[in-house]
């Protein structure tokens, strides 16, 4: 799975910048193939850093809370609690719910 967004720095022409990056697979070691970054260097940091809290906040938005899974885009979209799946079987429960009550 992939990591939260990160805040790396690098020194380029002897200064030190700041860029936003994730792992791509948190399993795998961290390499340069096996990041994702986002943007283009800083000499900001804390827009860097900012940025990366920023990005984190939106994938936890995605996230589907009761299964952990990124939620489809539609279901990002149409603004739904949760992913498709979930949705359906929270359906299907409440439905069961009210045939027993009735
Ligand atoms: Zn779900």
């Amino acid at each position: 799975m992939k990591s939260e967004w990160k805040v790396t720095s690098n020194i380029i022409n002897g200064e030190k910048m700041y860029a936003v990056y994730r792992i791509l697979d948190t399993s795998e070691l961290d390499h340069s193939g096996n990041r994702e970054h986002y943007g283009e260097f800083t000499p900001d940091r804390e827009a860097a850093v900012r940025l990366a809290a920023k990005l984190n906040r939106e994938d936890k938005k995605k996230l589907c809370p009761r299964c952990g899974e990124a939620k489809e885009e539609f279901a990002v979209t149409w603004g739904w609690a949760q992913c498709f799946d979930c949705s359906v079987e929270l359906r299907k429960k409440e439905g069961e719910g009210r045939g027993k009550e009735c």
